[in-house]
């Protein structure tokens, strides 16, 4: 019989977490592969189209639409899995965070190292001076955002096609790496190469939290097919 996840996270000192946008359904934000996640919903484009750099660029006010009304989830508030997370960190236990996600909950929740390989709603900047805004910007504008320079505003997320910051990639790389236990939760590892990252783990404990099966479930030492928040709220830390 496999260790519970009390035991795991008890006995290991340089836990790494890496997830997806499972994360925070919790939170009431939408993932992509869900039952009710975004590729279920009606659009006329798959949402990894509206996210790409290609769309972005040619149907820029479309994009926006969607990224508005989807995407920014201003609202939203850490689940019981961005916290448990933050204070695992706090107490010496977890040595970051590594997300695919953009909402900013574990960094709302407190975390300190969160390596966002996707980047985040909350940093936006012109594409013409390079000018900073905030999300509240964004989502207060209509239409195209622009700067006063006249530039169009950009998130500074990692759009489909486009290539994942490498500070981000060395750093998450290095840290999963050296980790003596990697949990894995809320994420399809469909999208690359973010999820090919955690071939990095070279550690004795992989844990696998997930409401569906993934492809890494058999390399893993614990599975559980439940909910992030509801697993990782249990832990005593
Ligand atoms: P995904 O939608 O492909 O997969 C999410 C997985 O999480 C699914 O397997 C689902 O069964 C599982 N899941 C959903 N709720 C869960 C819960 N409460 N507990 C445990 N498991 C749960 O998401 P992905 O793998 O992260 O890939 C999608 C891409 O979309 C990512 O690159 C991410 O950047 C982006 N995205 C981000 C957000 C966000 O920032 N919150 C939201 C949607 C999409």
């Amino acid at each position: 019989m496999s260790d519970s996840l009390q035991k795991i996270t008890d006995r290991n000192k340089r836990i790494v977490f890496f997830g997806g946008a499972g994360v925070s359904t919790e939170s009431g934000i939408p993932d992509f592969r869900s039952v009710d996640g975004l590729y279920n919903q009606k659009y006329d484009f798959p949402p990894e189209e509206i996210l790409s750099s290609g769309f972005f660029y040619s149907q820029t006010e479309y994009f926006y639409n969607f990224y508005r009304d989807k995407m920014l989830c201003l609202d939203a508030k850490p689940n019981a899995a961005h916290l448990k997370l933050a204070e695992m960190e706090k107490a010496g236990k977890l040595s970051c965070v590594v997300t695919q996600n953009i909402d900013g909950l574990h960094q709302a929740a407190g975390s300190k190292t969160v390596y966002e390989l996707h980047g985040s709603v909350h940093r936006n900047y012109c594409l013409k001076c390079g000018h900073f805004f905030d999300a509240e910007y964004i989502l207060n504008s209509k239409g195209v955002p622009k700067c006063s320079c006249g530039g169009t505003i950009k998130p500074d997320v990692v759009l489909y096609g486009e290539n994942l910051d490498e500070e981000t990639i060395e750093n998450s790389v290095k840290a999963i790496s050296k980790a003596d236990c990697l949990i894995i939760a809320g994420t399809s590892l469909a999208v690359y190469p973010a999820a090919g990252f955690v071939n990095y783990f070279r550690g004795d404990d992989l844990v696998l939290i997930n409401k569906t099966p993934t492809p890494m479930d058999r390399s893993a030492s614990l599975v559980i097919h439940g909910k992030v928040g509801e697993e990782l709220g249990k832990i005593k830390v």
